[in-house]
């Protein structure tokens, strides 16, 4: 069954690392395996890819494409992914071929439904907002009486920057409400009642041992993340708590790699986990100028089999991300003896669409 000899760990660089996905995630990890001496093979729909213009080789092709995917499983030691919706028959396919990829195939299938993970997350002890499935309209007038009004309606699947949800207040209005996200299964949330929302970036190595970077604030515009304040303020507490939180969900996964963590924090101090993201996340950009080794490097030490690097803040980080028009601003920001810019060389810059982000370093040392 399998095509590849079998790989040792920790894996010797000038071995090919794959990559499923092609964004700006996939070319700072590609920067970063490079720097340790590794190549990096992309599989990607998109032939301008913000990753294959770092990338030692870019298969160009869809991710269900089995030639592509074999040549991939042929050549990749490992292979990893840089966004969580890969489809099932994609992994199926590299499992075949004896590929071996980090994270593991249940903590994406997990990731991908909303409902799975809320579930999965409660069955680990970790708290979430309380929740219902609706496959119907009976279902969602029912959770309405049930869990109380207003809920949150979320399609299972697929959503993300917070599309695909819409607030629903009274059972006259389940039906339109359905059909604004598109009729599928969906997961009706009760409202969060959140003062802030945190965020904690944490990895794990091949052996289980567990890294996690400082508690971080995160600031949304329009479902869109805008701004991370690294580290949080005022969050003793909620930080012992997100490193419990983070831990266990890595524990509970048998997780390789890096992960993130979105968390809502209540009036009364208590974190309820939003969601989270198999994969580097755009909350943790900030470690690339804030810590000695940040989540990039994190993730590709921790598939190689390497051991995990420091992940205490060196610095004070405010990362703001670069959305449509903004990026071009980049002079600006270059010009800023504090700033550190990071583009991602995509040509066309929609409304919305992170074109980079800047790190901005606001004091030499943290006090
Ligand atoms: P999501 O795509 O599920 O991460 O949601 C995007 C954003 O919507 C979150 O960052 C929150 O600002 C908001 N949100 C998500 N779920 C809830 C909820 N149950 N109650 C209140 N706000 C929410």
């Amino acid at each position: 069954m399998s095509g590849r000899s079998a790989v040792t760990f920790p894996l010797a660089p000038g071995a090919t690392l794959g990559i499923l996905g092609g964004g700006q995630l996939g070319r700072m990890l590609s920067l970063a395996a490079a720097r340790l001496g590794f190549d990096v093979m992309i599989l990607t729909p998109d032939k301008n890819a913000p990753a294959s213009r770092v990338a030692a080789k870019t298969l160009v092709a869809d991710y269900e494409n089995h030639a592509a995917l074999d040549k991939l499983a042929k050549a990749c030691a490992v292979i990893t992914f840089e966004f969580e919706n890969v489809p099932a028959a994609a992994l199926e396919r590299l499992a075949a071929r004896g590929a071996l990829t980090a994270p593991n195939a249940q903590a994406l299938a997990v990731a991908q439904d909303r409902l799975v993970e809320k579930t999965f997350l409660n069955d680990a002890g970790l708290p979430t907002v309380g929740f219902a499935a609706v496959e119907s309209e009976a279902d969602l007038v029912e959770a309405l009486s049930r869990l109380g009004a207003p809920l949150l309606l979320k399609s299972r699947r697929g959503g993300y920057d917070g599309k695909g949800q819409i607030w629903v207040r009274r059972a006259a209005e389940a039906a339109q409400a359905l059909a604004a996200i598109g009729s599928g299964p969906a997961i009706a949330e009760t409202p969060a009642d959140f003062r802030r929302e945190l965020a904690i970036i944490g990895g794990r190595g091949r052996d289980g041992e567990i890294a996690l970077y400082p508690l971080t604030e995160s600031h949304h515009e329009n479902g869109i993340l805008r701004r991370t304040t690294a580290p949080a303020r005022r969050a003793e507490k909620a930080a012992l708590e997100a490193e419990r939180i983070a831990a266990t969900l890595l524990t509970a996964l048998d997780y390789v790699g890096v992960l993130g963590v979105e968390l809502f924090e209540r009036d009364d101090g208590r974190l309820l986990v939003n969601e989270f993201a198999p994969r580097v996340h755009n909350t943790g950009h900030w470690t690339l100028d804030g810590c000695e080794v940040d989540q990039f490097e994190q993730h590709i030490r921790a598939i190689a089999g390497w051991p995990l690097g420091p992940t205490r803040a060196e610095r004070a980080v405010e990362m703001i991300n670069l959305l449509g028009d903004e990026a071009q601003a980049w002079a600006k920001f270059a010009a800023e003896p504090e700033s550190r810019l990071w583009l991602y060389g995509k040509a066309e810059a929609k409304p919305g669409r992170k074109m980079g982000h800047v790190n901005r370093l606001s004091r030499p040392e943290l006090g």
